[in-house]
């Protein structure tokens, strides 16, 4: 078991199984955690209670863990998603753009293309969004309403004369501070959907806070 006492020099490797019948059988069910760690200077630190210490905060997500990707954003972590990406696509992604891979499917995650991936535990968006935050530990990076739940992109800062004509009347009356999406243009205020939002922000916050280890 590997302690920060031990100072050897580990190299990366690579090791090569061949299966023969099911992977599920061999991964079992249910629990089984599998992480995969980038070679080289990323190869990841021991500490005393994780095994990663890996500073990515990029993501992409597989088409199964949508809700996820929406709290990720939320909290204004980016996450590329596309409901309907094959596994190809999300390899590419991930491969392009340098994030780190997301999906339960543990026979992606294994791929050997696959630098840094984690496969979420729980089946419960909210938990899931916990375990992320601490696995690449994101705390200092949340800064929640910054990016577009739709399309991922930055949000910024627009003034109200810049956006009133695409403004519902009663929104004309009731706002002055919005933010625009500067991929997709949606525009964003406080309004009714603000406080649905606040309440997530707010249990993820309770969960983060709680003393169970997700
Ligand atoms: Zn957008």
């Amino acid at each position: 078991m590997p302690t920060r006492a031990l100072s050897i020099d580990l190299k990366p490797f690579s090791v090569r199984l061949h299966f023969h019948g099911d992977l599920d059988f061999f991964l079992g069910a249910g629990d089984a955690e599998i992480e995969v760690y980038p070679p080289g200077k990323q190869y990841p630190n021991f500490s005393e209670k994780r095994l990663q210490i890996i500073r990515i905060s990029r993501f992409v997500t597989d088409g199964h863990l949508g809700k996820l990707t929406r709290n990720l954003r939320l909290l204004g972590l980016d996450v590329a998603y596309h409901p309907l990406a094959t596994d190809r696509q999300l390899l590419d992604v991930m491969e392009r753009e340098n994030r780190a891979l997301l999906t339960r499917d543990r026979r992606l995650l294994m791929h050997a293309i696959v630098k840094t991936g984690y496969c979420p535990r729980s089946q419960n968006p909210d938990e899931q969004t916990i375990e992320v935050i601490r696995r690449f530990d994101l705390f200092t990076l949340i800064v929640p309403f910054t990016r577009c739940l739709r399309c991922n992109a930055p949000l910024q800062r627009v003034a109200k004369t810049d956006i009133i004509a695409k403004l519902e009347p009663l929104t004309k009356v009731y706002y002055q501070e919005f933010r625009r999406c500067t991929g997709c243009a949606q525009i964003y205020w406080a309004g009714s959907h603000f406080e649905k939002l606040q309440n997530r922000i707010g249990v993820i916050h309770s969960l983060l806070m709680g003393k169970s280890d997700v």
